[in-house]
């Protein structure tokens, strides 16, 4: 593309979020120009089947596409990948590339998503993996045909994820989390008992209050040693510690970034600029505080809200209430709304929790703030009204 050329809508990161933007723009009659530009190579993917499906050998990589280059050129939209942003000048509206091309825009939509944290270890050894792209999924499934034990590092979503793919390939894991509990997405840590349940049910080493102290091995790891001082031998290690904002590039530009790009309640960060998805942090009404939330749906919602602005002025009032899902063992869970936080509890409003199959409400200070489904998706489904109204007005399913 040629430096200097403008586009009426510039969307920075070709995922989820800058691809559900760009579609929501022509569902909506938007007659536009829409240039899309991505830092990768491949065209928009899903993340979510990389810690399922395509670790598990299920499916290959290239089906997570979310779509073709046939669907962008039906919907009118010029996609340059291998194309990272590396600054933004607010007051002129021009992004500048690493290859140092300057695109003009109308209005910037910032999806740039975050990147896996890294950690303090394993720099330059073999068999030490992140998993946050099809790259890295490609790189960790070329480990697994020789590989017998793996070590997780991460008590969260994505750590009880991996180790529950790898465990249904054969593969015997022990999971290390510095935290004492096991978080789940918008669950916070209130599910705890019963992954940690479903993890040592499926055989899963839960090594869960330590840290991995360091790594032995010479090209390769071979050996995690804990903090408690245990020394596990393996053969490769996933680290899944957690996400950065990608907004290195944004750092001079004058917008807030200081945890992901700080939004108003519709995901404005500056006059002509919005951001949504993962690097977004869009002010919650209720509180005035800023929060990020790294869930795909809501990153789809978002971008849906956003590019609804864009293209017919109408401004939501509030920001989507997140949803998240994930799947362990063949267990599906589901969570509306926030279910993190002190002083909430979990009442059972469908099921039982010793069954196997429940659904509960999340509740503070006599509020219903989420709910949350145990492999009773029709059931859930039908709670999630209850999100923001009284608990009193709960009653069984
Ligand atoms: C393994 C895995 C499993 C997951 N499972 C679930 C799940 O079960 N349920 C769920 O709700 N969520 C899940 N998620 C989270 C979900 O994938 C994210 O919420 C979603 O991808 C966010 O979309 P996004 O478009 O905001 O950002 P991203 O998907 O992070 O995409 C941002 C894109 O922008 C690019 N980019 C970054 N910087 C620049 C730059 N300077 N210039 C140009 N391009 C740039 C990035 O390389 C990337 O391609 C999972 C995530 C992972 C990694």
């Amino acid at each position: 593309m040629e430096s200097g050329t403008r586009s009426d809508v510039l969307i920075a990161g070709a995922s989820v979020a800058g691809l559900t933007t760009a579609r929501t723009l022509r569902d909506e009659g938007f007659p536009g120009t829409i240039t899309m530009i991505g830092d990768e190579d491949a065209l928009p993917y899903d993340r979510p089947p990389l810690s399922k499906q395509i670790l598990t050998g299920k499916w290959d990589v290239e089906e997570s596409a979310l779509c073709s280059e046939a669907d962008l050129d039906r919907l009118g939209v010029r996609l340059l990948l291998g194309t990272a942003a590396v600054s933004l000048d607010l007051p002129g509206r021009v992004v500048t590339t690493a290859s140092g091309g300057e695109l003009r825009y109308g209005t910037l939509v910032v999806t740039t998503g975050t990147s896996a944290r890294r950690p303090a270890y394993g720099a330059g050894l073999g068999g030490v993996h992140l998993l946050r792209t099809r790259a890295d999924a490609t790189a960790l499934r070329g480990d697994l045909a020789t590989a017998r034990h793996a070590v997780v590092a991460g008590a969260g979503v994505l750590g009880s994820e991996i180790a529950a793919a790898l465990r249904e390939i054969g593969v015997a894991v022990t999971l290390v989390g510095r935290s004492r509990h096991l978080r789940l997405g918008l669950a916070g840590d209130l599910l705890s008992p019963l992954i940690g349940r479903l993890h040592r049910a499926n055989g899963v080493d839960l090594r869960l209050g330590e840290e991995v102290a360091g790594l032995r091995g010479d090209d390769r790891v071979s050996a995690v040693v804990l903090s408690g001082g245990d020394v596990i031998e393996t053969d490769f290690v996933v680290a899944a510690i957690g996400c950065v904002p990608n907004t290195g590039w944004l750092t001079s530009s004058g917008l807030d970034v200081s945890d992901g790009v700080v939004c108003d309640l519709a995901g404005r960060a500056a006059p002509g600029v919005f951001a949504a998805g993962d690097v977004a942090a869009w002010t919650d009404p209720r509180t005035g505080v800023p929060v990020r939330v790294e869930h795909q749906l809501n990153a789809a919602e978002q971008a849906r809200l956003v590019a609804g602005t864009i293209a017919t002025g109408t401004t939501p009032t509030a920001p989507p209430v997140p949803f998240f899902w994930s799947e362990l063992f063949g267990t599906r869970i589901q969570v509306y709304g926030h279910g993190d936080g002190d002083g909430t509890s979990l009442d059972t409003i469908a099921g039982d929790a010793g069954s196997g199959r429940f659904v509960a409400a999340v509740q503070r200070d006599g509020i219903v703030t989420g709910i949350v489904g145990w492999n009773m998706p029709r059931d859930f489904r039908a709670a999630r009204a209850h999100v923001g109204r009284p608990a009193a007005e709960l009653s069984r399913l």
